[in-house]
């Protein structure tokens, strides 16, 4: 079977870190439960700042967020390993920009993640993303943004939501933690 992934937010908590590394730079701290409760992907106005500070906050820290510490999601390397053994096709599908493609693969490598050459797509836009899916074919795909998922209409894919707090007002499928995710694969594998 064909499994695609988004990595940020997906696979990896790169939206949390970032909230931790925002107050550390910006020396002001911010309750946890604002974060959980945010309703947008970009994490500036709960320091205050506007769209366009938020851009350039994010792109200061960019390199930081993307190649070092960030954490990944319990589980998720040993589920894709585990999947990759079994002789599943895995392929990545990341919007991060094109000029750290290769850094980003080899970050991922380096986490532990199974990367095949000619699997792995960096640099587009959400409608860029949506058609490469449909046209690879994939059986599942997982991303958190509701700005790719709700695009995705194939009938033969399966699309499964990595719960956020600013997806839930969609209907889809969606898991909270990697092991729930091990496990509905697993069902629907096997049958
Ligand atoms: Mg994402």
């Amino acid at each position: 079977m064909k499994f695609g992934f988004d990595i940020d937010d997906t696979l990896i908590n790169l939206r949390e870190y970032a909230f931790g590394l925002y107050q550390e730079k910006l020396g002001k701290s911010v309750e946890a439960e604002h974060f959980h409760r945010l309703d947008r992907v970009e994490i500036h106005s709960l320091f205050g700042m506007t769209d366009k500070e938020g851009h350039q906050m994010w792109n200061s820290v960019l390199e930081e967020l993307y190649f070092t510490e960030c954490p990944v999601y319990p589980g998720a390397v040993e589920l894709l390993q585990k999947l990759d053994r079994q002789g599943h096709e895995i392929y990545y599908l990341t919007a991060r920009p094109g000029q750290h493609a290769e850094r980003t693969k080899a970050w991922m490598k380096q986490q532990g993640f199974p990367v095949a050459d000619g699997r792995f797509y960096c640099g587009m836009k959400d409608a860029e993303k949506v058609h490469i899916i449909e046209e690879l074919g994939l059986d599942y795909y997982f991303d958190d943004k509701p700005a790719v998922v709700e695009h995705l209409t194939r009938d033969s894919l399966t699309v499964i939501m990595k719960d956020q707090s600013y997806n839930r007002h969609l209907a889809h499928p969606r898991i909270k933690e990697w092991d729930e995710l091990e496990r509905l694969i697993e069902s629907k594998t096997k049958s």
